[in-house]
């Protein structure tokens, strides 16, 4: 029969962070309704799941500069830069698939377009007001609110341009303890892409010296592992530190109401979001691996979760390690190479996000966008969810890049700032998957120089 106790033993973990979401829900309900707590109280519900978002935090440093090190140095230069070219083929590739899903979406839903007009009431039911409506009025109170106070300009402040944040975020930083925090105020974080370029010079340079890089490479496999065998531990905590992050979440969010009125737009965002992981990515996949491209989702569904409950894939990467080398058996020379990077500049989700706004914007400021300028969508689009550090709601401060681009207000991104904590869990979760098949198709198209390796190389990453 059916061998539930093995299964039970087997995904405890997933299991219990699934019923621990629910729990929290649940918990979240139950004290928003029934119990009033001070500013104080709250701070203290939320800890344990703070708790978890530093743990995670603390291990991307050692768990990024090991696995590229060792993943960089274990191949040998021809061999990753032919990786890598697939890898990035792969990424922009579906990035683009994921930007042309969001506008098709966009522009035959109309989320922001006013229905007035296809409302005239024939069947006898009377026309509700339309969310368009209501949401221009809530965009005026909402840009009320935000009036920067007259010296202070808002723009300039809250965003810094795009050359400094490629400047800053590209090359290595100055100080590491100071500049590996990421670009300006408006996010929290490592610099993720400035260690990632740095640690692919410095392992290449490792991979050439020969015997007396070895030592250096054992240093970084040995870190690893060390780290790995931390989130080992980490995970175990996951399930106490979900339950009181969501609950946390679910009291602190002040008005519910908003959900209802940016309906069609949240609906437009999570239809793109589910047809490009459930139909987009496994055909790719499918055509490519030729394996069941919903077993992987399964297997990755820890990391997915995780995804969903901290809206970071950086803050993610430790877990999808995690499922990509021990649920999927990925080969490990590929997911510390592939993983870093795409948890960094592969985001579909907040891709097909970005386009799928901007033209919602242009919708409610019935701004007529032409051809020309779906196109700048498209390419802005990419380049944004590519400029987006994998922290929470980074995708919302790129946006910026595609609104100017097409000539809308930069401050319409505070239309749709109340709804991002939600639309970004389900973006990220979408990023973390995308970066997960990424590695499996990589590594079935680099099987001949992998299995090559195998017979030449004196390195084995491929421990026990
Ligand atoms: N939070 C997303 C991520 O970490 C980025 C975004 O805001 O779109 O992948």
């Amino acid at each position: 029969g059916l061998d539930l106790r093995g299964l039970l033993k087997r995904n405890w973990l997933l299991i219990a962070t699934i019923v621990s979401v629910l729990l929290g829900i649940g918990l979240g309900v139950l004290v928003r309704e029934y119990a009033s707590l001070s500013q104080l109280d709250k701070q203290y519900f939320g800890f344990p799941g703070e708790m978890l978002m530093r743990m995670l935090k603390l291990v991307i440093l050692p768990l990024i500069v090991s696995s590229m090190i060792t993943g960089v140095a274990a191949l040998d230069s021809e061999v990753s830069g032919k990786i890598g070219l697939r890898a990035v083929v792969y990424y922009i590739s579906t990035t683009i698939i994921a930007v042309i899903l969001g506008i098709v979406l966009v522009i035959t839903i109309k989320p922001g377009v006013s229905q007035e007009t296809d409302h005239i009431d024939r069947t006898g039911i009377t026309p509700n007001v339309t969310t368009v409506d209501t949401l221009l009025d809530l965009y005026k109170t909402k840009r009320k609110e935000l009036e920067p106070p007259s010296e202070v300009k808002v723009n300039t402040t809250t965003f810094p341009p795009l050359s400094t944040t490629v400047m800053a975020t590209i090359f290595p930083p100055e100080n590491i303890t100071k500049d590996y925090k990421i670009v300006g105020s408006y996010s929290d974080g490592i610099n993720v892409l400035g260690l990632i370029v740095f640690c692919v010079a410095f392992g290449l340079v490792i991979g050439k010296m020969g015997e007396r890089g070895r030592i250096l490479l054992e240093f970084f496999d040995a870190l690893n592992e060390a780290t790995m065998r931390l989130v080992q531990i980490i995970m175990c905590y996951m399930p106490v530190g979900i339950l009181f992050l969501i609950a946390a979440k679910i009291i602190e969010v002040d008005d519910w109401e908003i959900f209802r009125k940016m309906g069609m737009y949240m609906v437009t965002v999570m239809t793109g979001l589910a047809i490009h992981s459930t139909i987009c990515l496994p055909l790719i996949y499918f055509a490519i691996v030729r394996k069941n491209p919903y077993s992987f989702i399964l297997g990755m569904a820890q990391a997915l979760v995780t995804a969903l409950m901290i809206s970071s894939s950086s803050a993610t990467l430790p877990v999808t390690f995690r499922c990509a080398e021990e649920n999927l058996r990925i080969d490990k020379r590929i997911t510390r190479f592939v993983l870093p990077v795409g948890a960094t500049i592969n985001m579909d989700g907040t891709a097909l996000y970005e386009a799928v706004a901007a033209i919602f914007i242009a919708q409610l400021n019935n701004f007529d966008l032409d051809i020309g300028q779906i196109v700048t969508v498209s390419i802005t689009a990419t380049v944004a969810s590519i400029g987006a550090a994998g922290v929470p709601n980074a995708g919302l401060v790129t946006m910026v890049i595609v609104l100017t681009a097409v000539g809308l207000p930069a401050n319409d991104v505070t239309l749709i700032v109340a709804v991002d904590w939600l639309l970004d869990r389900f973006r990220t979760m979408i990023n973390v998957l995308g970066d997960a098949y990424g590695a499996g198709i990589v590594q079935k198209l680099s099987v001949r120089e992998l299995e090559r390796m195998d017979v030449t190389s004196d390195v084995d990453l491929t421990n026990p």
